[in-house]
């Protein structure tokens, strides 16, 4: 048996309270323990509990969530923090539950995996962070060449400590925002550019702490953007260059009071970061070790993977020449020797989602794309586009025999779980 899933060790929570500390650090969590505070306050804390607690008690959990002037301080958090703590360390495990053992909150049985699949980029190539410079300096160079944004927008550094993956970007209000898994703001993770934006406007901008969740995933809740919502979260690693750009023109903008559209910059950077990709491509092909992290084990886990019986495949959007490449150095020239089935440029998420789409074949030789009907997906050729309904249909592979390997949560992990029962692994760098 193994986990996929999520770890923690009992050690972890009652050493050092992991969850109460996101809680501190994150108002978002009070909701999810506040019961157990109430239930498990000591007697002896009582003074403290009547003071930390005293707001609560005359307001709900929303209005204090939505209502900066009800937050307590420091060290009302602080006393909170140390009580329940103390809490959690009085209680005993039981004697047969090891407390540096590492438990899962789902468990995933891999005997009943026959088929393990792998996305390309950021799951079997890691990048090395200069890849993130490069994409920047292309992206920025494509918006002055291309795009006619002034010349000093050259001269803005890439900032690689400045956003994570996961942040959304208003697309009206053009600030970038974090919000928690409950669509709460995070006060203090609003930017306009590369500046915070005071707690009080965020407030006066947005009336709420909690948005609808119209707002961020339009009117017919899909986590994917269209042009009714108002928010585009930036999930892929790739996209964490393209943040900071998009916040150092905005910055550039503002700061020399220059009027300017957020939706229509946002685009513009959009474009030029998808347009800069073959350049990068064409980059990283020239000096692959530069730009990809060496990884010794992959041969030695394909080779395990396929003396156990198991059948391989990778569905990827990038093109072959680059895909190979990158393989070739990581794995070696005979690396397709190890998949069934390698499936280029598929244009994730619609490979997951379209209903119809034909696979083509790709002719390595003469790199061109074939217009023969595909009647079997045989080892050794190379395919592009298609859908995971062909796929399956072909190599009769079904839901829970599948386990497929990607970094992005929604092109990669969402839909092949929620559409066809895939199991998924989460690739979190
Ligand atoms: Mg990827």
């Amino acid at each position: 048996m193994c986990s996929v899933a999520h770890r923690i060790s009992f050690r972890a929570i009652l050493k050092h309270n992991v969850i109460l500390r996101s809680f501190m650090h994150s108002q978002g969590g009070v909701g999810a323990i506040w019961g157990v505070i109430e239930s498990e306050w000591p007697k002896d804390k009582e003074k403290t509990r009547t003071r930390c607690l005293s707001t609560a008690s005359t307001t709900t959990k929303r209005d204090f969530l939505n209502n900066p002037t009800t937050l307590k301080t420091v060290s009302d958090f602080q006393a909170l923090y140390e009580a329940t703590k103390k809490k959690f360390q009085s209680k005993k495990l039981p004697v047969d539950v090891h407390p540096d053992a590492v438990f899962a909150c789902n468990e995933l049985d891999l005997s009943e995996v026959q088929v393990y699949g792998f996305d390309y980029d950021y799951t079997l190539a890691c990048y090395k962070p200069i890849l993130e410079s490069l994409l920047y300096n292309l992206a920025s160079e494509m918006l002055v060449k291309r795009f006619k944004y002034p010349d000093e927008i050259l001269e803005l550094d890439y900032d690689p400590t400045f956003a994570v993956r996961g942040l959304h970007y208003d697309v009206e209000k053009g600030l970038l925002v974090k919000l928690d898994s409950f669509l709460q703001l995070q006060l203090g993770s609003v930017y306009r550019g590369r500046t915070k934006v005071p707690e009080e406007e965020v407030l006066k901008l947005y009336h709420n702490r909690l948005l609808p969740i119209a707002y961020v995933e339009g009117p017919n809740n899909t986590y994917r953007h269209n042009t009714n919502s108002k928010m585009v979260q930036l999930a892929d690693l790739f996209s964490v260059p393209e943040m900071c750009l998009l916040c150092n023109v905005i910055e550039y903008f503002e700061g020399n009071r220059i009027d300017y559209n957020p939706e229509i910059v946002f685009h513009d950077i959009k474009t030029a970061m998808g347009s800069c990709h073959p350049v990068m491509h064409a980059t990283v092909m020239k000096d692959t070790e530069k730009y990809i992290e060496k990884n010794p084990k992959l041969v030695q886990y394909f080779e395990k993977l396929q003396n156990s019986g198991k059948k391989l495949f990778l569905v990827t959007n990038s093109p072959f020449s680059f895909v190979n490449c990158g393989m070739t150095w990581l794995v070696g020239a005979q690396w397709r020797e190890f998949f069934d089935v390698v499936i280029v440029q598929a244009r994730k998420p619609k490979f997951f989602t379209d209903e119809s789409r034909p696979i083509r074949l790709y002719d390595a030789k003469t790199h061109s794309h074939l217009w023969d009907r595909v009647f079997k997906l045989e080892k050794g050729k190379i395919y592009y586009e298609g859908s995971v309904r062909q796929l399956q249909e072909l190599k009769g592979w079904r839901g829970h025999s599948v386990l497929y390997f990607g970094d992005h949560p929604y092109s990669d992990l969402a839909d092949v779980t929620l559409k066809h029962g895939w199991r998924t692994g989460a690739i979190i760098t």
